[in-house]
């Protein structure tokens, strides 16, 4: 698959640098996932998101090195099986044909997050005045219940 390159895009690199991305065109989403299954995949207390269309994300460089593990369905979570790092979390249900690109790979990216999700779940408060969701937001097939910082 090659990405179409209008606009701007951006290369993620994994920890160790063999795993390399490209994305392009405009993320469908930016913010933070406080749920437990990105917390405890990452060892991280809330992960930075920025999902992409499937068709506008491609592996550059050591697409051999990519892992899978899925634990459920909708979540194809992928690593490089040389450093170990998260690389991306690929949503392949129908209706959702999307992947979720690791914030913190993309180099010179400029991440403006829009809201949090899964903020019930959360173990670190985020004081930044962004809309906090108890878990999704009704467009996303959540209850759409916010709550206060
Ligand atoms: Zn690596
Ligand atoms: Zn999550």
């Amino acid at each position: 698959m090659t990405v179409a390159m209008e606009g701007h895009s951006y290369t993620a690199r994994c920890f160790c640098g063999e795993v390399e991305l490209k994305v392009g065109g405009t993320p469908l989403f930016v913010g933070y996932c406080h749920c437990q299954s990105c917390r405890t995949w990452l060892g991280a207390p809330v992960h930075a998101v920025t999902l992409w269309q499937t068709q506008d994300v491609e592996v550059t460089k050591g697409a051999s090195l990519l892992k899978t593990f899925i634990k459920m369905p909708r979540s194809h979570r992928q690593h490089c099986t040389n450093c170990g790092g998260a690389v991306m979390n690929a949503h392949p249900l129908e209706g959702e044909d999307m992947i979720d690109v690791m914030a913190s790979l993309l180099i010179a990216f400029p991440f403006e997050p829009t809201m949090h999700v899964h903020y019930q779940e959360r173990i670190i408060d985020m004081r930044d005045g962004l809309p906090k969701y108890a878990e999704l937001p009704e467009e996303w097939g959540g209850n759409g219940q916010l709550l206060a910082e």
